[in-house]
């Protein structure tokens, strides 16, 4: 296993089709996932393998550490300072979960792997400490990965299914349902086009945010 070092650019939806491959690998060996939440701790420790810890890791209120990766280890380690906010701000630790994957399936480089995209990685052995505040294109990526591993297409496309996306009500649920934050969800439903939200007002888009409207 060895880690790259230089960070190039990988466009999103390079991002978007590994996590759906590795979706797709872990379906082909445990089953169709029919309906969210995407089960994260099972993908973590029986389909990659991977150990998952919970220790405190130094660090300040303005540079969170939420978890890291242990890559040589086989470890992903939540930092144990902020249970408090994974219960507070539900979703953030499967969220957390998923980003590490993300490094994981991103950023490791693993022999023999047929999806690999040779993205620059780290160092086998170090530690990866995941810094909320970094503006590091690794980060981004594995921000970017989480979303499409815990929300993806088929899935999103499934349970909104006869939903008015204009009603928080119904996008606090959908959120429940995948488990994740409610502004990782928003995100993820502005992402596909579905709503614009402004100033806390949910739009159909954002052409209806200015007035105009459509008669259909
Ligand atoms: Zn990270």
């Amino acid at each position: 296993m060895t880690l790259l070092k230089d960070v190039k650019f990988v466009p999103e939806q390079a991002i978007e089709i590994k996590a759906y491959h590795l979706l797709a690998d872990f379906e082909a060996q445990y089953g169709t996932i029919v309906s969210p939440p995407v089960p994260i701790d099972r993908i973590i420790e029986k389909f990659l393998d991977l150990r998952f810890d919970w220790d405190e890791i130094d660090d300040t209120e303005d540079d969170k550490i939420l978890g890291c990766l242990l890559p040589g280890k086989k470890k992903i380690l939540m930092n144990s300072r902020h249970v408090k906010f994974f219960d507070q701000y539900w979703g953030t630790e499967a969220y957390t979960k998923a980003h590490e994957v993300g490094h994981w399936d991103l950023h490791v480089v693993k022999p023999g792997d047929p999806h690999q995209l040779g993205l620059p990685g780290f160092d086998k052995g170090k530690q990866y400490l995941c810094r909320n505040s970094t503006a590091d294109s690794r980060e981004i990526q594995a921000e970017i990965y989480a979303a499409y591993l815990l929300m993806p297409h088929q899935l999103v496309m499934q349970e909104i299914d006869g939903l008015d996306l204009t009603r928080w009500p119904n996008l606090y649920r959908l959120k429940d349902i995948f488990g994740v934050s409610i502004t990782a969800m928003t995100k993820r439903l502005s992402k596909l086009g579905l709503i614009y939200v402004r100033d806390k007002v949910i739009y159909r888009s954002e052409e209806e945010s200015q007035g105009y409207t459509t008669m259909f």
